[in-house]
């Protein structure tokens, strides 16, 4: 079995936090490739502010081009509609049926998971990556870590990573503000969001989460 490491999320846009991680776990793992998965439309989160699936698809690919490991995947952005992880998940057990999957998640969603769609779906076909985020704390995700295992029968393993305090959010107030996300975001992607003028006028605090 080839073991894939899959990071989903909406990166809108990708930045050193995401691939940094992916890295990290594909080494700490012995994962064989990490597969970086934009959502589609997510119901989670306000659709207004958000770049087009196919632009985000577009600049996370840019992201990973080069690096032998990693590959970009439109599995989400390609399907109609509200996306959802569980159904990322079963098309991509089917459709390669001789990988064993490992989600790769920030705290932030270990939190959450449990409120998405068929949440059990998800846990009956991957293991779960935790890993630390934002200082939080190592206590609290193992409580919730044995939760979810007692609830669903699910696979979660915790995975200490670096505090790399960058999210999207201050990626796109930063470029709003005309500041420099140089260091933060690969330059290819950057060239790519000055080339479109994305993320020009961002409203604090208006995407829905
Ligand atoms: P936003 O601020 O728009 O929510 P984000 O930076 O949280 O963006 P997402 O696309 O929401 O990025 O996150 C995708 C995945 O990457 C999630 O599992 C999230 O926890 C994880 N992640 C993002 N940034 C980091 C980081 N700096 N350190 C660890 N994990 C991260
Ligand atoms: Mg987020």
């Amino acid at each position: 079995m080839r073991k894939i490491g899959i990071m989903g999320g909406t990166f809108n846009p990708i930045h050193m936090g995401h691939l940094a991680l992916g890295e990290y776990v594909m080494d700490e793992l012995a994962l064989d490739e990490g597969w970086y998965v934009p959502t589609g439309c997510s119901y989670m989160k306000s659709n207004i502010e958000i770049v087009q699936p196919m632009e985000r698809y577009e600049m996370t690919r840019l992201a990973v081009l080069g690096n032998d490991r990693m590959r970009c995947m439109d599995v989400e952005i390609r399907r109609e509609g509200y996306t959802y992880t569980y159904e990322t998940l079963e098309q991509l057990t089917e459709s390669y049926p001789d990988c064993s999957f490992y989600f790769i998640y920030g705290a932030d969603c270990l939190f959450e998971m449990e409120n998405w769609r068929c949440p059990e779906r998800i846990f009956a076909r991957c293991t779960i990556v935790a890993c630390t985020r934002n200082g939080a704390s190592i206590e609290k995700m193992q409580e919730k870590i044995a939760e979810l295992e007692k609830r669903y029968q699910s696979r979660i393993r915790l995975l200490p990573f670096y505090n790399l305090e960058i999210s999207s959010t201050e990626l796109r107030e930063r470029i709003a503000s005309g500041k420099s996300v140089r260091y933060l975001i690969p330059d290819q992607v950057i060239s790519y969001i000055e080339e479109k003028g994305f993320y020009q006028n961002e409203v604090e605090g208006f995407e829905k989460d």
